[in-house]
């Protein structure tokens, strides 16, 4: 079984001790592949140079999250369009809009989500993207850009039915997290999952934030990690009524077509 966690920030400091084993225990629990995200101007520069040092199993993104949106200058869009030059960058974002914590005030999210937008129209490159309490701005902006976009993912969507329809419709991807087995927030995704099709659908860890609640033992240290997306697969494939190989491989599938990634040589 292969899988492809779409969503590790894997550059977070907590994993600086001990990347090397972290990486091992992703690939003895079926991780093939892994996106590191990049979501701040040293962080996509770092996933970078973490997806050069592990050609074929680590590939990056590059984008500013709207928690970091003041950040995003006339300089830090020079940079994310050299980076989105390189071979191993392989989506533009993390970008979006999220008016849950509002870090950066809401007009200069937007501004800096439609000049990553507009990166990622230029390049011809599929986009990553976060959305949280903002679906109806998101939306609109998405909508305006869609379709200069060769693919979008709605990376760990935790939102309604309906604010899944409205991404489906625009042909988005949909990213899922462990955010599913929250048994106090997650639980109406339950209910419709089995309605992403075959081909729409990824998955994730958003690590080191969002440990599944239902890992078994809990490690201690509640830092998730690549190697639990298997769990979060197999939890997926039941509601979706799948076998966990079934969902495994259909979205393994999806996000080398959506990346435009090989598989591993060994
Ligand atoms: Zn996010």
């Amino acid at each position: 079984m292969e899988l492809i966690d779409i969503g590790a920030n894997l550059t977070h400091e907590s994993f600086a001790h001990d990347f090397d084993a972290v990486l091992e225990r992703a690939r003895t629990h079926d991780v093939a592949q892994i996106m590191v995200t990049g979501a701040s101007r040293e962080g996509s520069e770092q996933a970078l140079a973490l997806a050069k040092a592990h050609p074929g199993r680590l590939f990056a993104t590059a984008g500013v999250h709207p928690h970091h949106a003041v950040e995003y200058d006339a300089d830090t869009d020079a940079l994310l369009r050299r980076l989105a030059d390189e071979a191993e960058v392989k989506a533009v974002g993390e970008t979006g809009l999220d008016y849950h914590r509002n870090y950066s005030p809401r007009g200069v999210q937007l501004e800096a989500f439609e000049k990553q937008l507009t990166i990622a129209a230029e390049r011809g490159m599929p986009v990553f993207l976060h959305q949280r309490d903002a679906h109806a701005d998101f939306l609109a902006l998405l909508k305006s850009f869609r379709d200069a976009l060769p693919a979008a993912v709605v990376h760990c969507f935790t939102d309604t039915r309906e604010a899944l329809f409205d991404y489906l419709d625009l042909d988005c991807h949909i990213g899922i997290t462990g955010w599913l087995c929250d048994e106090r927030r997650g639980t109406h995704l339950r209910e419709f999952v089995r309605e992403i099709p075959e081909g729409r659908l990824m998955i994730e860890t958003d690590a080191p934030y969002l440990l599944p609640r239902t890992v078994r033992p809990k490690p201690d240290h509640r830092r998730n990690e690549p190697m639990f997306l298997k769990h979060i697969c197999e939890e997926l494939a039941r509601d979706r009524g799948e076998t966990l190989e079934q969902t495994a491989a259909h979205t393994t599938d999806t996000a080398r077509a959506f990346f435009g990634l090989e598989a591993p040589a060994s």
